[in-house]
């Protein structure tokens, strides 16, 4: 049997970028599914945020309101407590569909710290997005996927790596430009970037 696929671009998108946008994007082609959901990492556990949650939340729709084929998910925002990726994980899972879980290649060091990574392998796949022909390392518990028919195929426990090219954009070079006052409108949807500038987010 062909499983579905629930294919989910966590983040903390703060803000989010044209480098998410287009990474969602080129996985949705990739992996032949009808949409990839944004996840807001409300709470990151890891790390901090600049902009609040609600700030993010609302960028975030702003951002894929008019992007075909993309949707976003504040179910981090309705749980209580820190954003744990695996949680978000099993509450995606499905009997007959398989939860694929995109990682830019930058995130794979700090995936191996994630809460329950053991875990992780037993409740999806993970699609790794990352620029062409970079040669990545495995991850413990994932096997290797040749192609992406194979997520299909499994439950859980596959490791892709995408041939898609990852934009040269991150959030923190967009908040670094947004403080010191420069032009970050072409790393941005002018939706977002309008809303950054009514609400006055990033500035020093
Ligand atoms: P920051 O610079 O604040 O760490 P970021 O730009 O990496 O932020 P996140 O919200 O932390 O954005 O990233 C969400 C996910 O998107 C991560 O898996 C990350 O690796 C991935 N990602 C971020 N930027 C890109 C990009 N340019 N191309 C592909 N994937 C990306």
């Amino acid at each position: 049997m062909k499983r579905g696929l629930a294919v989910l671009l966590g983040g903390t998108f703060d803000p989010v970028h044209i480098g998410h946008l287009r990474a969602a994007q080129a996985a949705r082609a990739a992996l032949g599914v009808e949409a990839v959901t944004l996840v807001l990492s409300a709470r990151p556990p890891h790390r901090s945020a600049m902009a609040s949650a609600q700030h993010r939340w609302h960028m975030l729709r702003l951002a894929v309101a008019d992007e075909a084929g993309l949707e976003a998910s504040d179910i981090e925002l309705q749980r209580h407590g820190p954003s744990y990726a695996i949680d978000t994980m099993r509450a995606f899972a499905a009997p007959d569909s398989s939860v694929v879980w995109l990682l830019g290649s930058d995130s794979l060091a700090a995936f191996r710290e994630w809460r329950d990574v053991e875990a992780f392998p037993r409740c999806g796949h993970i699609a790794v997005l990352a620029r062409p022909h970079a040669a990545l390392g495995g991850l413990p518990g994932f096997r290797p996927a040749r192609e992406p028919a194979c997520l299909r195929e499994r439950a859980a426990g596959c490791l892709l790596t995408l041939d898609a090219p990852m934009l040269d954009v991150s959030a923190t070079d967009v908040r670094g430009r947004l403080e010191r006052g420069e032009d970050a409108s072409h790393l941005l949807k002018p939706t977002v970037w309008h809303y950054i500038w009514r609400h006055g987010l990033y500035r020093a």
